[in-house]
């Protein structure tokens, strides 16, 4: 970590040495979450956007929080695809959409790049087994990036959770607790039980490295576009950790001079779960402002006390974003209008940054010849019970045809196609 000058209290300001503390200021227990603070200047001598090489997202090593010597996870995470979307922006009256894809991840959510972090930290401490709690993208993320290197651990995650992302924790091999109760039940077990047992804690908003794994995602997209920052990024928001993570990556590059200006972060919240839309649009202290209950179709952003909240308001407030919210309705209906726009299938929470761009525009928020990214955090194929009810509400229904040519023929005649 030669570029890392130290760990800084996002609370009370203290800067601590990295090997002082394991995740938190102690000072103010669980809210005291730390910021990585790097040496740009040593960063720009030894590194530039010319000299990374490598794919993945360890080319970004030079700008990461791992020691030299560090043996990191092999499976290929990051590198995804960003498609340009002419569809959407017309659909939507801007100048030009971007999906960043991050569906294409090994265990098929953005979270991957945390969870490689993660294995990575783990492998620094000596750490025997690595623990999480999550909604279900986090642990499975956690779980595969353990099994490509063969290490234990133990999964949180409530009862509720997609049975996608359960099934992928089994295949997986990690022992897995469902939890009979919320996502902040499954985090205060896994809590408790990390530090009686000195497993190794990824649960994010408490691990300051995750935010840092989760960046490289904005490296990726100022790349690809050039070195150049997009006018909004579009992102969805549950305990914070993402946008936190793309503020930081954009952030990093702009200290670098990689990129010259920063681009506005929008953060997309459910209705139901709009903690940090609330505090901010109304200006409330997120260290004194008490959890809501929190629901929603999408499981991925549903939180009534987001861990990362403090990252999550500077995102949008230092880059003069905004927080928007979605119903539940909207999130369902930007499923099918994203991927027949686009060709990305997203999952609910990863669908629900395009209704957060659709609901943005209707604000006059965005529009003109901005050059809009949104983040499609996961694959829909994570959720296929919500993608169903979704696509059969936008009016599609599979035809049930009898095996016959004639009976065939009968339903095509039916039909409008294109001729
Ligand atoms: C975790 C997750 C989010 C939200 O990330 P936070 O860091 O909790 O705000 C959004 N979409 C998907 C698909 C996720 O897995
Ligand atoms: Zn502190």
């Amino acid at each position: 970590m030669e570029h890392v000058l130290g760990l800084d209290c996002l609370v009370c300001g203290e800067r601590y040495d990295p090997g002082a503390i394991d995740y938190v200021c102690p000072r103010h227990g669980e809210d005291g979450i730390v910021d990585v603070a790097y040496d740009y200047e040593a960063i720009g001598a030894a590194v530039g956007p010319d000299s990374l090489s490598g794919r993945g997202m360890w080319r970004y090593r030079p700008l990461l929080p791992v020691e030299a010597a560090t043996v990191v996870p092999p499976i290929l995470v990051g590198s995804t695809p960003m498609h340009s979307a002419t569809r959407l922006a017309e659909a939507v009256g801007v100048g030009e959409v971007w999906v960043k894809d991050e569906g294409r991840q090994p265990t098929a959510s953005l979270k991957d790049r945390a969870s490689a972090m993660a294995v990575a930290k783990a492998t620094e401490a000596g750490a025997r087994i690595v623990t999480t709690s999550s909604t279900g993208n986090a642990a499975a993320a956690l779980s595969g990036i353990c099994a490509s290197v063969g290490m234990a651990n133990v999964i949180f995650v409530p009862a509720s959770a997609p049975p996608a992302k359960v099934t992928q924790l089994l295949a997986y091999g990690s022992t897995v607790l469902l939890v009979d109760g919320v996502y902040d039940d499954a985090v205060a077990l896994c809590m408790h039980a990390a530090a009686a047992r000195g497993w190794y804690n990824r649960t994010t908003g408490y691990n300051p490295y995750m935010s840092e794994g989760k960046k490289t995602v904005s490296y990726e997209i100022a790349e690809d576009l050039g070195w150049e920052a997009p006018d909004a990024v579009f992102v969805s928001v549950g305990d914070g950790c993402i946008i936190g993570g793309v503020y930081k990556g954009f952030a990093d590059l702009a200290a670098l001079g990689w990129i010259d200006r920063m681009p506005r972060i929008y953060g997309v919240q459910a209705e139901g779960s709009n903690y940090l839309a609330e505090a901010w649009a109304r200006g409330e202290d997120v260290l004194t402002k008490p959890p809501i209950s929190a629901s929603t179709v999408a499981d991925s952003i549903s939180a009534g006390l987001p861990r990362d909240r403090i990252k999550a308001i500077r995102a949008v407030e230092a880059t003069e974003g905004a927080y928007v919210t979605v119903s539940d309705r909207q999130i369902l209906a930007a499923i099918p209008s994203m991927a027949r726009g686009s060709g990305v299938f997203g999952e609910p929470a990863g669908a629900a940054a395009y209704a957060g761009l659709v609901e943005a525009a209707a604000l006059g928020l965005v529009g003109g010849g901005d050059r809009v990214v949104v983040i499609n955090t996961g694959s829909g194929l994570k959720d296929v019970a919500a993608a169903r009810t979704a696509a059969e509400a936008a009016g599609t229904q599979p035809i049930l045809v009898e095996a016959s040519v004639d009976a065939l023929d009968r339903v095509l005649n039916q039909l409008t196609l294109p001729t």
